[in-house]
């Protein structure tokens, strides 16, 4: 493996043989115990980039005995000594940054803006943490007199992160740092598509101080490295970010095991838009909505429901300026040529249905976004409710629009799928705004453009899972409570 010491990039390809990225395991690079490596692509020119290790039950083992051996010593620590750790890694991913987006680029053709927000959010998560877990401590309680009673946090001991492709480091760190701040070691398994960033993490946070074993990372696919590490009895949770149906798959998994499990399962998000909203703003966060990594966002905006006497003039505008948005400057290609295949097959069977886009509805076809898998922004207006394209995850730049009259059927309509993670309101109306969001049906909603920081627990309602990430909500999920009792006489 070709990682140098300093954690500057050296992941280049010489001669065109493809570099090869060992697991992470214990502090140092391991070679898989099967010998075999998995190929990468680069979605913005269909190249071929480095090759990862193909994992097996035999890694998962050696990284789940690593934490397990790592683990105690890590929890013994104060908060405050933890804390150390943690705001030294957030400055290693700063300080590493471009090696990190470089990595994360060369298997995600995502633009440099898209990379510098993610870079930036991952080493925020890492300093939150830091922060939050210094203020956070158990409670005592009153039984008179005569007796103390108090609550521990208490660390599982280790934790599975699962992780995909859309936002790999960022997902990866939103999991690994408050599992890592509660006291718990974590054995890592970044989608076999995107692994790199999240292999090199680990060595910045190895010499940044985290000592070896606490955070390992075993690369490969979901059925050979994925299944094998959810069922590990040395796993003590599962944290998942990504599709709904391993999502169900490692539900079951943890049930059978009666372990806790954490499920960020994607959405279909609303974006409500009233005649008395700023429609300038809105109509920019519809078209960020597609921009953003060209749709592949779980919270992503998806359906704009706008009322009526407004739906053809923000129809028009969003049309116009999606049409201006270059691929690979404004946003970048579909990361999986499986999913690429996705997005094209339900504009495909939209076409098939009736639907005509305003704008877009197809893959580019000439010039350099052909070479890559670039999807033309794609907006479809007046779907009916019970369209596909108005109710699957399409996971790509789409999106679709519906008009309503009145607050009853705007909210009919946001909560007419089945997942219910994130939604947005614009209104002129405050208390409107409000109202909306406090009955529609999912774990975020912005009004008015109210940001969704770190600071903000994420998480779904509905098929959209359970469980919450970001905030000091996700420190608690990371860590279970014990009470005790002192008889004092
Ligand atoms: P996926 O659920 O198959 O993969 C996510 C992660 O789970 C990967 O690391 C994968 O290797 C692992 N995995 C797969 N099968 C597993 C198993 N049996 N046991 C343990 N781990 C397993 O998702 P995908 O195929 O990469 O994407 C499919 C769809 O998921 C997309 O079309 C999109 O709709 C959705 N998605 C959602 C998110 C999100 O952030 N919520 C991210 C990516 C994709």
């Amino acid at each position: 493996n070709t990682i140098l010491a300093n954690g500057e990039s050296s992941y280049r390809k010489e001669d065109g043989v493809p570099v090869r990225h060992d697991h992470w395991i214990g502090g140092r690079d391991e070679r898989p115990a099967g010998g075999a490596y998995l190929p990468t692509v680069d979605p913005a020119t269909r190249e071929p980039g480095d090759e990862i290790a193909a994992g097996s039950a035999a890694d998962v083992e050696r990284a789940v005995a690593s934490a397990v051996r790592a683990q105690p010593e890590w929890a013994r620590r104060s908060g405050a000594e933890r804390s150390e750790v943690l705001h030294r890694i957030g400055d290693a991913i700063e300080a590493h940054a471009d090696a990190l987006m470089e990595l994360e680029r060369a298997c995600t053709g995502k633009t440099p803006a898209q990379l510098r927000m993610e870079a930036g959010m991952s080493a925020a998560y890492f300093r939150y943490y830091a922060g939050v877990l210094r203020a956070h401590g158990g409670r005592t309680i009153d039984q008179g007199a005569r007796h103390h009673a108090y609550t521990r946090f208490e660390p599982y001991g280790v934790i599975a992160a699962i992780t995909p492709w859309n936002l790999p480091l960022n997902q990866a760190c939103r999991a690994l740092a408050p599992a890592l701040a509660a006291g718990n070691a974590v054995v890592a398994k970044p989608s076999e598509f995107t692994s790199a960033s999240t292999l090199h993490l680990g060595r910045l946070a190895a010499e940044a101080g985290l000592p070896d074993g606490l955070l390992n990372v075993v690369t490969g696919t979901g059925p050979d490295a994925g299944a094998p590490l959810a069922a590990h009895p040395g796993v003590r949770r599962i944290t998942f970010t990504g599709s709904v149906a391993t999502g169900r798959r490692l539900a079951g998994v943890a049930a059978d095991r009666l372990i806790p499990v954490t499920l960020e399962l994607g959405g279909k998000s609303p974006l409500v838009v009233f005649a008395d909203a700023d429609l300038d703003r809105a109509v920019d966060a519809a078209v960020a909505a597609v921009a953003t990594n060209a749709g592949q966002v779980c919270s992503a905006t998806a359906r704009l429901l706008i009322e009526s006497p407004v739906h053809d003039e923000v129809v028009a505008r969003i049309a116009a300026a999606v049409e201006r948005l270059e691929p690979g400057t404004d946003f970048g290609p579909i990361i999986t040529e499986e999913q690429f295949r996705k997005v094209l097959g339900h504009l495909d069977a939209a076409r098939d249905s009736g639907l005509v886009p305003v704008t877009g509805g197809s893959a580019y076809t000439g010039g350099p976004a052909a070479r890559g898998r670039y999807v033309r922004p794609t907006v479809y207006a007046g779907v009916p409710p019970s369209a596909p394209v108005a109710r699957e995850e399409l996971f790509g730049p789409v999106l679709v629009t519906m008009p309503f009259t009145g607050e009853d059927e705007a909210l009919a309509l946001a909560n007419g799928t089945d997942y219910g993670l994130v939604a947005a309101v614009w209104s002129g109306d405050v208390a409107r705004g409000l109202r909306l969001a406090e009955r529609i049906d999912a774990g975020q909603v912005s009004v008015n453009g109210g940001p969704l920081t770190i600071e903000t627990p994420f998480g779904g309602f509905k098929d959209s899972g359970h469980g919450r990430e970001k905030g000091v909500e996700a420190l608690h999920e990371y860590g279970q409570v014990k009470a005790i009792s002192l008889a004092l006489d």
